[in-house]
């Protein structure tokens, strides 16, 4: 208020919000507006004040300013506050020489909760986890909502005691199982820390160091992990091939490659396997080993999925209508699986080329198949009643029983080159290749052999009665214009012959 006198009493007008609290102690925010009237000497003899009730209006500001730094489902601070706080912490850190700790806190089994369980059981167990960790918080720290199922934490002033003390607090919440809607559940989690200033004298690196060793505690399944060097190679290459992975769809960096599958019998081309291949930016070619798991475990593989599939179609259309008529193999994960349009999808895009189901195979590995469930039973029925066939890749890799592949409703089975690559040297190998093929047949199933590097293991299985063959002895995986040329030269050579 003195500052408001001083001000009017040299004549000047004064403007702002004054907060007045009444009698009642109900509180009204006011835009004043005071302006001095001067006598004619030039004396103020009277002031004219212009008063409006904003209290509506500044609750709205302050709303809105709520809503822009906290997160809607928790009420926890968000990234954007965190950030502002840990910005501030690293300066008080600074000046105290104190260290700080930033813990970053993803929950390990949370997505399988949110599938199966429906996001109301999910957004629940946010809102208990975000109201725990609030319990366990002291003085000066935070705790804030990064977004889906991770959590930041800051802890200033982090001596070693302080951060075991935290630690053993975190552990207890953890502890007590979750219970909602009546079910119980118990939920895991992964920490990473990373210490100001050892690890990182900035937000952004101490931000990136607390994922770095998240990360590292999920692999090792320990709960906590302390940021150290040598974890960063594998860790860099994960965030920067995730980030970029799905602007890579986009931006058309994708690419497929085609390797041809011999009829055994006729000799003659039967179909091409399309398998993806990632034109990096400045990484150069990325093979799908290195990217599709990192797909999967971020979620993307679908679109990836996706784009190979309508990509395979309109190429196979194109050698269709180039007189090629063959068939297309494409690989799809255990999580296309559990997307119930999927067939729908493949249907569309097949209609739309006007091609038959019947020239579209898709590859499911062994081991995806091992983690069905009923959803995924459902959906591969759903695809063989489109019309697709499905062959079970990598077969021999994983821990297949009968009984199970009886109950799927496969049309083949695809031998794993491991096997096929030693069959010739390895009598062992041989034996498997050998009851795999018995045993397909017996089950009225096709079986792929991939892997031929050499003629022997070409003629071996010629004579074993495999009906298709894939491997580099017959060509690499090679662009589709490649592919066109090769087919060619292929038939001209009477190509069995050249075996
Ligand atoms: P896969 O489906 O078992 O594909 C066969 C892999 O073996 C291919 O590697 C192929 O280049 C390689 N190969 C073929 N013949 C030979 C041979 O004679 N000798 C040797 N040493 N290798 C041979 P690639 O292209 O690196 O693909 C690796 C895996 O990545 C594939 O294994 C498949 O599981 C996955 N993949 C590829 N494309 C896709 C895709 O579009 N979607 C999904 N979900 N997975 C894909
Ligand atoms: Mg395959
Ligand atoms: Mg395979």
């Amino acid at each position: 208020m003195n500052s408001i006198w001083k001000m009017l009493k040299t004549g000047k007008a004064w403007q702002g919000e004054i907060r007045n609290t009444f009698l009642n102690k109900a509180i009204r925010w006011e835009n004043t507006h005071i302006s001095p009237v001067k006598s004619a000497p030039g004396e103020v003899t009277h002031y004219v004040i212009l008063q409006e009730d904003v209290t509506q209006k500044r609750k709205q500001r302050d709303q809105l300013e709520h809503m822009a730094l906290h997160d809607a489902l928790t009420d926890l601070p968000n990234r954007t506050l965190f950030n502002d706080r840990l910005k501030q912490a690293i300066l008080n850190a600074k000046r105290g020489q104190e260290p700080l700790a930033v813990m970053l806190l993803d929950l390990n089994n949370f997505k399988e909760i949110n599938d199966s369980m429906g996001h109301g059981v999910g957004d629940q167990i946010l809102t208990e986890i975000a109201k725990r960790l609030l319990g366990i918080m002291r003085g000066g720290d935070t705790v804030a909502r990064m977004g889906g199922d991770e959590f930041l934490i800051l802890l200033p002033k982090a001596n070693p005691q302080k951060q075991s003390q935290f630690m053993d607090r975190f552990n207890a919440i953890l502890e007590k199982p979750f219970t909602i809607e009546k079910q119980t559940f118990e939920i895991k989690a992964s920490v990473g820390l990373a210490l100001f200033p050892d690890d990182g004298d900035d937000p952004e690196a101490l931000l990136k160091r607390a994922d770095v060793a998240m990360y590292a505690a999920k692999q090792s399944a320990e709960t906590y992990k302390r940021y150290d060097s040598s974890l960063d190679k594998d860790s860099f290459d994960r965030l920067e091939l995730s980030h970029s992975l799905r602007t890579a769809v986009e931006d058309d960096q994708l690419v497929l490659h085609y390797q041809p599958l011999i009829n055994l019998i006729t000799g003659e081309l039967d179909s091409v396997e399309a398998l993806v291949r990632w034109k990096h930016p400045y990484r150069g070619i990325i093979y799908p080993d290195s990217f599709i798991p990192l797909a999967e475990q971020t979620y993307n593989i679908g679109i990836v999925s996706r784009w190979v599939i309508k990509r395979t179609i309109q190429q196979l259309r194109d050698w269709h209508k180039r007189g090629l008529k063959i068939s297309v193999s494409v690989n799809i994960s255990a999580h296309d699986l559990t997307d119930t349009s999927l067939s729908e999808f493949i249907s569309a895009e097949l209609e739309t080329v006007e091609l038959s189901p019947s020239f579209m195979t898709l590859e499911v590995t062994e081991s995806a198949l091992m983690q069905h469930t009923a959803d995924t039973l459902d959906n591969l029925a759903r695809l063989r009643q489109i019309g697709v066939k499905i062959n079970i890749d990598d077969f021999g890799t994983g821990f297949s029983s009968l009984q199970y592949l009886t109950k799927f409703p496969v049309t083949g089975l695809k031998i794993d080159k491991s096997f096929v690559m030693t069959m010739v040297s390895d009598e062992s190998d041989t034996i498997i290749v050998r009851s795999t093929i018995d045993l397909a047949h017996n089950m009225g199933l096709k079986v792929v052999a991939e892997g031929i590097e050499d003629a022997a293991a070409y003629q071996a299985l010629k004579e074993l009665g495999c009906d298709y063959g894939q491997g580099y002895l017959l060509s690499k995986p090679i662009t589709a214009d490649a592919l066109f040329l090769w087919q060619a030269e292929w038939q001209k050579t009477n190509a069995p012959e050249k075996i």
